[in-house]
């Protein structure tokens, strides 16, 4: 006898059971290897699609024979010599015969038979406990239970058989009292063997019938039971089988026929209870205990341990706990393949973050809705058959789980779509910028920015969309989107920024280039002495001497204005805030004033200033009022001349020292003119400007000291040197004058 308690199911061959599988064997053990025996029947993945069937009876009455003639089985029977116990335990077999029943019914497929071991068997004495405990178990697995009797035992009320029911109906009412929602009505098939035909099965019938309400009614049944009669929990249905070793014939015949009777069908509503024709199919769906066959060994060895050990049977948390286990088992099944498509996604996400390079993954959404849908529909196909609220639960908590995964994906993909969204922006913006520039710099920083952050914004609509699964709470990237765009708008204000500061740069330019040329001219106007309003007073200096620096601050302004005008209308154009315009304007005034500055110490360099006031000297002094140049005669009076012209020539060095307005003798109002700095001017923007002397009053520098452009030794030098060269043309000129006599 094969026991494989508890052994490696997976070196069991069919061979191993051919006689079907000893679920629990004659010390009491549950068998671990029926999962086993289930998928060699090809049972497990049957759902609720199969059938249990459980036979009762005394000892060597035929039950092990009359299975086996019924389902094919081969469930092992007494020799005729020996007389002894050969069932033990509980055996179970899967029906060999489904396909060939008679009178074209075939019988239902996956039924699965149980041999029950006989009661008061002569070796085991009185041990009433095993009849019990199996009674009970048959009971909660069962959906039809065969009595078996023999035809003589009918009506000795007091005989075993009786003894059995009793046991049966005791435990069913146990049973009941957990939940009597929860125990499903089960068939009792009373098969009457070696009938005689002498006595109608009607009148068995009308015995047993009676027989068993008497059981029923001696039974003390629990408080609010106490009305229920045994219809209530039974359908019953009765047999008789010819003797078959006097009637071979019409034993395997009626044998046959009784096959049919294990088909599906239902219940007739008229006959209320009672299937009594012969011809009824056995297997109501009322009778199914609704353990879906890949559960059923566990559930099967949960009642046993329960039963063994004494405990209440307590079916409902049978089911619950087979239900939470099972479920337990199909998540983890289904998210096997849910991890091979979704790792590799997410180690490649993990990594490309890691690497600084957040990069989008392809085709994201359609993977996770595959996934998803693979592993939530496999979950539902196969826990949904058990307990409804537990498989509620439990699919609530994958379903979390697996969105958990994937909402972390998408938010990772968003982030990637979002990097490298605001990088394409930006290098995009910049590329065309550069584009514009070598073009002819009139491109519209504007509209680049508004067609490069239209694309980017649809490119970022695009891949979230193919990145979500519809329908999910957490596939929602309106947030997201709005950041997106917050970031967008801030490298372009960064870009802008840019922008402005390649506009600052054209401008000081232009006007360095102006100042340049424009001042140029003005300080080359000293060269000619008396150049401009005619012949000046006696003792006055030349009206545009005097006033070379209000005209070097008028058109120093002027050129400014112009520079500010266009670069208002450039920055304005490209939607620069008034702040921006304000600090860019500022940052132009004094950047021109440093380039008027630097223009003007151009002019006033030694040698370019002492050339200059040659010129000029000369122009006094050879020259006459209307510009004609003069012979010197020896009656000239060249020294008058020549002191006129020198002195003159000199006051020119205290008037270039100091940048003064001749209206008010002052300096001009550099300060109002650059204005205070605005009130959003950053570090940043301040960086690269110099201090200027009474504007940027902290360091020290006043505005006098700003405007004073040669220093006080530096005149003195001049003066001398400047002196040293009129000399030199005086003499010449006395000489040419002498020349001129003897000549
Ligand atoms: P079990 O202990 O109830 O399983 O009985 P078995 O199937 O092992 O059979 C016990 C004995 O009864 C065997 O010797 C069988 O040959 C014999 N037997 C089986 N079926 C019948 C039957 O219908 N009538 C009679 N009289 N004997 C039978
Ligand atoms: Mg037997």
């Amino acid at each position: 006898m094969n026991g494989h308690f508890g052994g490696a199911g997976d070196d069991l061959s069919p061979e191993d059971y051919k006689h079907g599988v000893q679920i629990i064997n004659e010390d009491k053990q549950f068998n671990e290897n029926l999962p086993q025996y289930l998928q060699l029947e090809n049972i497990i993945r049957a759902g609720f699609n199969y059938h249990i069937i459980s036979v009762f009876g005394s000892q060597s009455t035929g039950k092990s024979t009359l299975l086996n003639y019924l389902f094919g089985t081969s469930f092992g029977v007494m020799s005729e010599q020996e007389r002894r116990q050969t069932t033990k335990g509980i055996w179970m077999s899967k029906n060999k015969k489904e396909h060939s029943g008679g009178e074209g019914k075939a019988m239902a497929e996956n039924i699965l038979v149980m041999d029950v071991e006989g009661t008061d068997g002569r070796e085991r004495g009185e041990d009433q406990d095993f009849e019990r405990k199996s009674a009970l178990f048959a009971l909660a697995t069962s959906e039809v239970l065969i009595v078996n009797i023999w035809e003589h035992q009918v009506g000795l009320y007091q005989g075993a058989n009786m003894g059995l029911l009793k046991t049966v109906f005791e435990v069913n009412l146990q049973l009941f009292l957990k939940d009597s929602k929860s125990v499903p009505r089960s068939l009792l098939f009373f098969v009457i063997r070696d009938h005689l035909g002498t006595t109608p099965l009607e009148n068995l019938k009308q015995t047993l019938t009676q027989d068993l309400s008497r059981i029923w009614g001696s039974l003390s049944k629990p408080q609010g039971l106490e009305k229920s009669r045994i219809e209530d929990y039974f359908d019953f249905a009765f047999v008789a089988l010819p003797h078959k070793i006097l009637q071979p014939e019409k034993f395997e015949q009626e044998v046959q026929r009784l096959g049919t009777r294990f088909r599906e069908g239902y219940k007739d509503p008229k006959r209320a209870g009672l299937v009594d024709e012969t011809a009824e199919p056995v297997l109501l769906p009322e009778y199914h205990r609704r353990i879906p066959a890949d559960g059923f060994p566990m559930y099967a060895e949960g009642v046993w341990e329960q039963i063994d050990s004494n405990k209440d049977l307590d079916l409902p948390t049978q089911q619950e706990l087979l239900a939470q286990f099972r479920c337990d088992e199909i998540s983890k099944e289904v998210l096997i393949p849910f991890d091979e498509v979704i790792t590799p996604l997410e180690e490649e996400q993990a990594s490309s973050v890691a690497a600084g390079k957040p990069s989008v993954i392809a085709k994201l959404g359609l993977t996770m809705i595959a996934a998803r849908k693979l592993a939530l529909g496999s979950f539902e196909e196969e826990a949904s058959r058990y307990h409804k609220g537990v498989y509620k639960r439990k699919q609530a908590e994958l379903e979390s789980k697996i969105d958990g995964r994937l909402k972390a994906l998408f938010l990772g993909q968003l982030s990637a779509a979002h990097k490298s969204g605001v990088n394409e922006f930006s290098e995009a913006v910049s590329s065309a910028v550069k584009a514009g520039q070598k073009r002819d710099s009139s491109y519209d920083f504007s509209e680049i920015v508004q067609t490069e952050k239209k694309k980017a914004l649809e490119r970022y609509e695009t891949e979230a969309k193919a990145s979500l699964v519809e329908g999910t709470p957490w596939s929602d990237y309106k947030q997201q989107f709005n950041l997106y765009q917050k970031d967008l708008d801030d490298v372009s204000a960064r870009l802008r920024k840019d922008e402005m500061r390649r506009l600052a740069t054209r401008s000081e330019r232009w006007v360095r280039n102006r100042l340049s040329e424009k001042i140029g001219v003005e300080f080359n106007k000293l060269g000619s002495g008396r150049a401009g309003s005619g012949a000046p007073a006696e003792g006055e200096k030349p009206k545009t001497e005097k006033e070379l620096w209000d005209r070097v601050w008028s058109v120093f302004t002027e050129v400014v204005a112009d520079a500010e005008s266009s670069f208002t209308k450039r920055a304005r154009s490209f939607d620069a805030s008034p702040e921006e315009v304000e600090v860019g304007l500022w940052r132009l005034r004094r950047k021109s004033w440093g380039a008027l500055r630097d223009k003007i110490d151009e002019e006033l360099m030694e040698g370019n200033l002492l050339l200059k006031l040659r010129e000029n000297f000369e122009d006094k002094f050879r020259y006459d009022e209307e510009g004609v140049p003069r012979i010197w005669r020896p009656t000239d009076d060249i020294e008058g001349l020549y002191t006129r012209a020198r002195e003159s020539t000199l006051t020119l060095i205290p008037l270039l020292s100091k940048f003064k307005l001749s209206g008010t003798s002052a300096p001009p109002p550099l300060d109002a003119w650059i204005g205070e700095p605005p009130s959003t001017v950053t570090p940043a923007d301040e960086e690269d400007l110099h201090p200027i002397g009474g504007v940027d009053t902290e360091e020290g520098k006043t505005l006098d000291d700003e405007m004073t452009m040669i220093s006080d030794a530096r005149q003195q030098d001049l003066g001398t040197r400047f002196k040293k060269t009129a000399d030199g043309v005086y003499v010449e000129a006395k000489r040419s004058a002498i020349g001129g006599v003897t000549s």
